[in-house]
């Protein structure tokens, strides 16, 4: 399942490595010898939690229906918009960031204000596409990444 979960990232015009730069750089500094190879492998095992895979999976559908217009009023107007009050997506994205403990919820945070790269990405594009849900299912899926590695880790960060 988690191979259908990454065809359908990549349809939505995301790529594993990508997810794994993002918890790569969050993670780089409590864990040296972490590799990028690494980081796509625990993203992988994130997308194998059932959990993950059906907020994904509502969030992307929700993204298609408001790019084909085919939402109920006034969900439609406020998916395709990205209205800011509408912290639905958000709930979600956290929903995947908590899976290995609260830790997720800080880097969601930091990732959701930053728009670090492919979320950035997703965020600026917005030319008849909706990626409402998709930047912060990434933001939850990188945060829930890095959760599981620094519990694995569980070392200060040496500046
Ligand atoms: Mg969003």
């Amino acid at each position: 399942m988690s191979k259908e979960m990454a065809a359908l990232l990549q349809e939505r015009g995301v790529y594993l490595h990508e997810i794994a730069q993002i918890v790569f750089d969050l993670q780089k500094c409590f864990v040296p010898e972490l590799t990028l190879e690494h980081c796509v492998e625990v993203v992988t095992a994130v997308l194998s939690k059932r959990e993950v895979q059906f907020a994904v999976l509502t969030g992307a559908a929700l993204d298609i229906l408001a790019e084909e217009k085919k939402l109920p009023s006034p969900l439609q107007e406020i998916i395709q918009t990205d209205n800011l009050l509408y912290g639905i997506d958000e709930v979600l994205g956290l929903g995947i960031a908590n899976i290995y403990g609260t830790i997720g919820t800080t880097s969601f945070g930091y990732l959701d204000k930053e728009k670090v790269g492919v979320i950035g990405k997703l965020n600026d594009n917005k030319i008849n596409k909706v990626n409402t849900f998709m930047d912060d299912l990434v933001a939850g899926i990188a945060s829930a990444a890095a959760a599981k590695i620094a519990h694995n880790a569980g070392r200060p960060c040496k500046k």
